[in-house]
């Protein structure tokens, strides 16, 4: 019997980077290293191949999804019964036309950064060491330690795979962006191509920025290598901040199973050990959500995207709004 995820009948472009791979698990393409498997996984780098892979899926009845480096996912131990787009890698697809900067979504944001650092370029440093693509970095309005994706991007090329057509050329007006916000999971638009605009700036300066960021981050963030994550797991309210709200509702220290709170964020949750499931780790996140509820009145909503069926453990409905990036079934 052909499932969900059965991508026998759908005819893919033959491209050079398109690598199918049926039946994968997603806890290798995820930085929270947990999630059962997909249907099928397509990667590819080359925006071309993507707009031309979505567009055969988009004309199919197959569900799919759009993943860039898996560092802001939690997939189902069931993983995703669909197919997974994986746009990420290349290598460092960057050119530069004056002060502006120009990638393909599937470039490494961090790898922007590090080239506009030696460009001497100011303006993205701010995103030393986010994890991560451009594509997801855009589509999420990624920002750390006062800046974000909207106060530099130019433009960014987003193609409408339901729409077909050509991809089209966007502002950060176009897309509203706002806080780790934009309209693209809801018009189901994906960033294929983005423009950074910055201004000439001193290498070294820039340099000693970026380290000082990235030190800043290793002494608040877990290491990914060693204790896996999704970066912060809440959005801050407006006008809080959910680690605090965390802290002051007394659940800094609890565990559900291998899923535990970073001891270096309140706002991060991780792996502990091997025996963690992707199930202990949405446990965890209802119980934060239910003592900051219970003790503030506020509902917390994810930053991390769902991804698969959760099973019946009291999701908020809040959090499966289309708006906040893929959430399928549970
Ligand atoms: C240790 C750690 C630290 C982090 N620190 C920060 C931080 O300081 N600031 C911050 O903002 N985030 C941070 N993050 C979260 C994460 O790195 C960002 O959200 C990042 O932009 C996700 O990129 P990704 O390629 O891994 O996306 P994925 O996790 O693969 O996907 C995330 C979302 O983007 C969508 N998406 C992916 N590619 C595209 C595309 N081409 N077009 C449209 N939509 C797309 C997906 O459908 C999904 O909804 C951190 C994560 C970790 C693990």
């Amino acid at each position: 019997m052909a499932t969900a995820g059965d991508i026998s009948g759908l005819n893919f472009p033959s491209a050079a980077d398109l690598k199918i791979e049926p039946g994968v698990r997603l806890q290798d393409y995820t930085t929270f290293r947990l999630g059962g498997a997909a249907g099928a996984v397509l990667s590819c780098h080359r925006p071309e191949t993507l707009c031309a892979v979505s567009r055969t899926l988009a004309g199919g009845s197959t569900p799919w999804v759009i993943i860039g480096a898996g560092s802001n996912l939690l997939v189902a131990d069931s993983g995703f019964d669909g197919v997974v787009v994986r746009f990420f890698g290349g290598g460092s697809d960057i050119r530069r036309e004056g002060n502006t900067l120009v990638v393909s979504g599937a470039a490494a944001l961090d790898a922007v950064v590090r080239c506009a650092v030696e460009l001497g370029l100011e303006g993205l440093v701010f995103a030393s060491g986010i994890p991560g693509t451009v594509g997801a970095a855009v589509a999420g309005n990624s920002g750390a330690f006062g800046g974000d994706i909207g106060g530099v991007l130019e433009w960014a090329d987003v193609f409408f795979p339901e729409r077909g057509g050509e991809p089209q050329r966007m502002t950060a007006r176009d897309i509203d962006l706002a806080y780790r916000y934009s309209r693209l999971p809801a018009d189901g638009g994906i960033v294929v191509r983005a423009a950074f605009a910055l201004r000439p700036g001193e290498r070294e300066g820039l340099a000693a920025q970026r380290k000082r960021i990235l030190a800043e981050r290793s002494l608040h963030q877990p290491d990914i290598g060693r204790t896996p994550c999704a970066g912060s797991f809440f959005r801050n309210p407006e006008g809080l901040s959910a680690a605090r709200l965390i802290e002051a509702a007394g659940v800094r220290n609890i565990r559900r199973g291998g899923a535990a709170v970073s001891r270096e964020h309140a706002n991060i949750l991780v792996k502990v050990d091997e025996e963690c499931r992707a199930q202990d780790v949405i446990e965890l996140a209802l119980d934060i959500y239910s003592a900051v509820k219970r003790r503030f009145g506020v509902g917390l909503l994810p930053e991390v995207k769902l991804v698969g069926d959760f099973g019946d453990v009291g999701i908020p409905p809040a959090w499966r709004s289309r708006a906040n990036g893929p959430v399928c079934g549970g």
